[in-house]
Order: structure tokens, then sequence, then C-alpha cells
């Protein structure tokens, strides 16, 4: 009853904070379209969307997709790991859309990246971000994204910048559970399966949807400072050939 009530009570509450914070600066989320200051989250100042709650990194990534995503006939899409925000975009934008997860029973399907259950290039879209630093073999978890993508298609596989240089642990991080921690050098492995690999920074998109995280908290390593205290994501698009 609480999830079912919680977009509800934002809704209500989004407009009284706007009031309230009259003298922040105005960001506009491009999920829900809501217009007006963004609340801090821990140490990370302007992060969330009183309206939908949608952080930094949702924002960027959905106002990425609604731009880039790959034109075609058949339309159909795998959401690997799904959000709401960008699921919603998916479903309305894909004839097709086939959600998945290795552990939530919430999805169409349940798998393994490192194996999926489908056949030779079958989807035009795959989307699944903070997904390959969890799998043993993101090697094996790469081509097998790239096995079911048809020709023409695109994988968007945003991963977490930690490093500067990527470390893959021998075991599971006790806290986060990752395997690999990507550094900016990662998305050269994303380069050795896929025809092309693009990759959008959070400064080519519009700065009023407040792409970036914004904290000066040092606890969390991040590699791109974009200004002091401004860290810049970013978004691997990667494609596969017309044959
Ligand atoms: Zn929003």
């Amino acid at each position: 009853m609480a999830s079912r009530l919680e977009p509800l009570l934002r809704r209500m509450y989004a407009p009284i904070y706007r009031i309230g914070h009259r003298q922040a600066t105005n960001y506009r989320c491009p999920i829900c379209e809501y217009v007006g200051p963004f609340r801090s989250k821990a140490n990370r100042q302007d992060a969330k969307c009183p309206r939908c709650g949608a952080l930094e990194r949702a924002r960027f990534q959905y106002d990425v997709l609604r731009r880039e995503m790959p034109t075609g006939q058949t339309r159909r899409v795998l959401h690997v790991a799904p959000e709401p925000g960008v699921a919603r975009l998916l479903t309305a934008k894909f004839d097709e859309y086939v959600s998945a997860d290795l552990e939530r029973s919430d999805v169409d399907v349940g798998l393994d990246v490192q194996q999926m259950p489908f056949p030779t290039a079958v989807f035009d879209l795959v989307f699944a971000s903070h997904v390959l630093e969890y799998p043993e073999r993101d090697d094996v978890a790469l081509t097998e994204i790239r096995r079911i993508l048809a020709p023409g298609g695109a994988a968007v596989l945003p991963v977490p910048l930690m490093h500067q240089r990527t470390v893959d642990r021998v075991e599971r991080h006790p806290v986060t559970k990752v395997l690999h921690e990507p550094g900016l050098d990662y998305f050269d492995r994303m380069r050795t399966i896929f025809d092309t690999v693009d990759v959008i920074r959070s400064t080519d998109v519009d700065p009023t949807i407040q792409p970036f995280v914004r904290s000066r908290d040092r606890s969390v390593p991040m590699p791109l400072e974009e200004s002091p205290g401004v860290f810049i994501d970013m978004m691997p698009i990667c494609r596969v050939d017309y044959g």
C-alpha cells in the first residue's frame, strides 16, 4: 500500500517543495516534466526530482535514450534490471518490450546475461545499466548481448565509473557485490566486441536536467571531475553494423 501511495504523495509534495525553495536554481526533470528546484540526497546536492524521485543518473540516461534510440522496422527491446522511468519510455517507444533480471521476480524473463535464453539477432535495443560489473565473465556477457542484437541494433550499457583504470577483483566486494570496478578504460572492452561504441558524457546533454553528481564527499571516488565537486557520468552506446 505504501508503495502505491508514494507516487501520489510525491505529486502532491512537489509543488509545495517548489514554493518553499523559491530562491533555489530551477531544473527540469525529463522523466516527469517537473520544473523547479531539486532535492539533495545524502551528500549530493540537487540530486533528486521531488515529483518522481528520479536521480542524476536516471535523468541523464532517460534524456539520452529518448534522443538516441535506434529506428527500424521491427522494434523490440530488452531491458535488463529495469528502472521504472526508463521502462515507461521503452514500453511507449517500442512495439515489443521484454524485461529481465537475474534475481527479481517482477520481470518477464529471469536470466543470466552470460547465457541469454534468446535466439540470435532478435532485439533492436538492449538497455542494461550498472549490470556488467556483476557477472564473472563480463566479456562473455558483452558477446551474448551482441549475439542477440539484430543488424543495425544497439546496446546501451552504462557502468559506474569508480577509478581511472578498471579493477577486476578476485572476490566480490563485500558490500557492493561487484567483481569489476570500471575505470575510464572500461569502454575499450566494449570496443573489442561491438562495431562502434559512442560514449556520451553528461556534459553533452541539456544542463537544466542536472545530470551531474554534485558532492564534496570524497569517500566515494569518481574519476571524472568537471569542476570542484561536479562529477561527469558517461553512457556508452554500442552498435552493431547492418550486415
Ligand atoms: Zn521527475
